[in-house]
C-alpha cells in the first residue's frame, strides 16, 4: 500500500535502522544525483540527511534520529536544497516517533518539494514586486519603511529619507502613444532610476506613474538632494521608444526622517504633499520637506474640518463697515466681512480662512451664506429706515464662486428672496478674479448689470493694475488698496501714484473708493484728489450687526 505513494517512506526500528522503505525510498536512493543525500537503504542505519557543511559534520538530523527514538523528541523537520541537472530541487525531511511490536521507532517521510517551494517563491515574489517593473511594490516599500522609521526612533536619529517620484504629464504618453508604449517608457525609466540609486536604497513602484525610493542609512539630508539631483539628470537625455523621442521630466519631494514620524504612512504623506509642491511649480524639480510645511498643513487640516462644522453650525457672522462719502460724511453704503467666531481659538480673520475656503471648495456653501445674509440685513435696514433707501451692500466674491456656472442665477435667486432693492448690491472681485477668465468674465458682469447687480473691483494695485484692460468691463467702481492708501503721507512719489490712479479712473466713468483711510491727513488728501468715497478706521471699523444698527439709526436720523 504504501509503494503507491509519492512520498519516500522509511520505518526505523530501536536503532534507528531501517527497518522497512517503500518503493519511492529506493528508488530515490538509487538516482544519483539526489539519492546520495539519504544513503539509508534497507538494513542500514538512517542519521538524517547527508550535507556537508562548513564545520566538518556532515549529517544533519543525527542527533535528532536519537532523540526521537529516545522518546524525548516529537517532531524534527528540514528543507534543504540539491543542485542537480535538471536544476535546483528542494527536499523536506520529517521524523516522527512510531511505535513497533518491540518497543520504539522512528517513521521518515521525505520528498520532494520543489514545485510547492517554487510556488511560494513566486507567491512572495508577485506580493512584493511589482509585475511590470520587477522592482519592489508599495507593500515590499512600507514594510522596510515602517522598518526605517522604528529603527529612527529607536537610534534617536534621522537616517534615512524617502523621495516620492512622480512624472509630469504621463498621461499624455499613454494617451498619444498608447499603453504599450506607456509600459515600455515606465521600463525604461526604471532603469535609468536604478543607475542612480545604490543597492542599499528601496526603488519601488508605487503603482502608476509614481515611484518611491527610500534611502537607507544616509549621513543628511544633503545627501537626499545630491540622489534626488542625480535622479533629474538621468531624465535629461530623451527616452527612444521605437520612433519617438521622449522627454521625461520627473517631480520629486523628499521627507528626511524625523522623530516626530510614527509610522510610514506619515512620511508618505507628507512626501506626496512636497512632490505636489515640485509639480506646481513647473514640475522637473525636487522639493524638501520642512518643519514649518509641515506645521502649516496640519494647522490647514485641522481648520478644514472645523470650518466644515462652522458653516453648519453657527459660528459665522457677518461685520459691516461704513463707505463714506468724502464730500459731506455721509454713508453711503457698508461691505459685507466674514467672522469666524471659533469656540476655541476666538475671532479668526477672513485673510485666515477664506484661502482655505477656497482650496478646499468650502468657500460655494460659505459665499452663498454671506451673500444671503447680507441682502437680508440689507433689505432689513432699507425697510427701517427709509432714508437709507439708496444704501448700498457690498459683498465679496471669491473666484471660484464667481466661476461657478449657476452663479448668476443664484445671485439673482437670492435678491428675489430677500426683496433689496434693485441697484443697490455691488460684488466687489480683484482683478486676478477677473482676468482668470477675462471673456467669460465679460459675460458674467454683463448679466449681473442686467439684473441690477454691479461689480467693484477690490484691491486695486495689488494685481495686474491696468485700467486699460479695466475698460473692457462694465464695471463703475474701484477700490484703491489699501497699501496705497498707507504709503501716501510717506513721498510725494507715492502720493503721486494714487492721483492718476484717481484721475484715470475718473477718465474711464469710475467711481473711487479709498480702502483703509485711518489718519485725517489722509483724508484731506483724497478730498484734495477728488476721491469720492473712503473706507476705514477713521470713519468706523467693521461693525456687528447690533452695532450697525445703532449707528446708522443715529447717522441716518441725524442726515434725515
Ligand atoms: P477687503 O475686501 O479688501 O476688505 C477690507 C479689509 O480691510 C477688511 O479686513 C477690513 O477690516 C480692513 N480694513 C478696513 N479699514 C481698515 C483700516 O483703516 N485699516 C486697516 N488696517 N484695515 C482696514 P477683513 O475684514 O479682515 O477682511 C480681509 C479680506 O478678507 C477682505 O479684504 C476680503 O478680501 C476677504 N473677505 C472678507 N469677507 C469675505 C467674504 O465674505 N467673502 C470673500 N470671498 N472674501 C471675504
Ligand atoms: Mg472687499
Ligand atoms: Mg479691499
Amino acid at each position: 500500500m504504501l509503494d503507491a505513494l509519492e512520498k519516500h517512506i522509511a520505518v526505523l526500528d530501536g536503532n534507528g535502522v531501517v527497518l522497512f522503505a517503500n518503493r519511492a525510498w529506493r528508488d530515490f536512493l538509487a538516482q544519483e544525483e539526489e539519492g546520495r543525500h539519504l544513503r539509508a537503504g534497507v538494513g542500514e542505519p538512517c542519521r538524517g540527511v547527508h550535507l556537508p557543511g562548513p564545520d566538518g559534520r556532515s549529517w544533519v538530523g543525527q542527533a535528532e534520529v536519537t532523540e526521537i527514538l529516545a522518546g524525548t523528541r516529537a517532531f524534527w523537520q528540514v528543507q534543504y536544497p540539491v543542485s542537480t541537472q535538471r536544476g535546483l530541487r528542494w527536499f523536506a525531511m520529517r521524523l516522527s516517533p512510531f511505535v513497533l511490536p518491540g518497543g520504539n521507532g522512528a517513521l521518515v517521510v521525505h520528498e520532494d518539494i520543489s514545485e510547492r517551494k517554487e510556488l511560494e517563491e513566486q507567491l512572495s515574489h508577485h506580493a512584493f514586486h511589482d509585475r511590470l517593473t520587477a522592482l519592489p511594490n508599495r507593500a515590499l516599500l512600507l514594510d522596510r519603511l515602517n522598518m526605517a522609521v522604528k529603527r529612527s526612533k529607536r537610534q534617536g536619529r534621522p537616517y534615512y529619507a524617502l523621495l516620492y517620484l512622480d512624472i509630469d504629464r504621463f498621461n499624455l504618453v499613454n494617451e498619444t502613444l498608447g499603453h504599450v508604449a506607456g509600459d515600455r517608457l515606465l521600463m525604461a525609466i526604471s532603469h535609468r532610476l536604478l543607475r542612480a540609486t545604490r543597492d542599499v536604497d528601496t526603488l519601488s513602484r508605487f503603482g502608476g506613474d509614481e515611484f518611491v525610493l527610500l534611502l537607507d542609512a544616509i549621513a543628511g539630508e544633503e545627501q537626499a538632494r545630491i540622489v534626488a539631483e542625480r535622479i533629474l539628470d538621468e531624465m535629461r537625455e530623451p527616452f527612444r521608444l521605437r520612433r519617438h523621442e521622449i522627454v521625461v521630466s520627473l517631480s520629486i519631494g523628499i521627507v528626511c526622517g524625523s522623530d516626530i514620524f510614527e509610522n510610514a504612512g506619515q512620511v508618505l504623506r507628507d512626501a506626496e504633499t512636497v512632490m505636489q509642491r515640485a509639480k506646481e511649480q513647473g514640475g522637473g524639480r525636487y522639493e524638501m520637506f520642512s518643519e514649518a510645511m509641515r506645521n502649516l498643513a496640519r494647522k490647514r487640516l485641522q481648520m478644514e474640518m472645523d470650518l466644515r462644522r462652522a458653516i453648519e453650525g453657527d459660528q459665522l457672522e457677518l461685520y459691516y463697515q461704513p463707505i463714506v462719502s468724502l464730500r459731506n460724511g455721509q454713508i453711503r453704503g457698508l461691505e459685507a466681512l466674514a467672522r469666524w467666531n471659533h469656540p476655541e481659538l476666538g475671532m479668526i480673520s477672513p485673510l485666515e480662512f477664506i484661502p482655505v475656503a477656497e482650496e478646499t471648495g468650502l468657500i460655494v456653501p460659505l459665499g452663498s451664506w454671506v451673500l444671503r445674509r447680507a441682502c437680508a440685513k440689507l433689505a432689513e435696514l432699507q425697510a427701517i429706515y427709509p432714508t437709507a433707501a439708496g444704501l448700498t451692500m457690498n459683498v465679496n466674491i471669491s473666484g471660484t464662486q464667481f466661476a461657478r456656472p449657476g452663479f448668476v442665477q443664484e445671485v439673482e435667486d437670492i435678491l428675489a428672496a430677500t426683496g433689496v432693492r434693485p441697484g443697490t448690491v455691488k460684488l466687489e472681485l480683484t482683478e486676478s478674479v477677473i482676468m482668470a477668465d477675462a471673456e467669460k468674465a465679460v459675460g458674467v458682469i454683463k448679466a449681473l448689470k442686467e439684473r441690477g447687480v454691479s461689480v467693484v473691483i477690490d484691491d486695486f494695485g495689488t494685481g495686474y493694475s491696468s485700467l486699460s484692460y479695466l475698460q473692457r468691463f462694465p464695471v463703475n467702481c474701484l477700490k484703491v488698496d489699501r497699501s496705497f492708501v498707507l504709503k501716501m503721507d510717506d513721498t510725494r512719489e507715492n502720493r503721486e501714484i494714487v492721483k492718476t490712479i484717481i484721475k484715470m479712473a475718473h477718465s474711464l466713468g469710475l467711481e473711487v473708493v479709498a480702502e483703509g483711510v485711518e489718519q485725517q491727513s489722509q483724508l484731506a488728501i483724497l478730498a484734495g484728489l477728488n476721491c469720492e468715497n473712503g473706507q476705514g478706521f477713521l470713519f468706523s471699523k467693521p461693525l456687528d450687526a447690533g452695532e450697525i444698527d445703532e449707528l446708522l439709526r443715529y447717522r441716518l436720523a441725524a442726515s434725515g
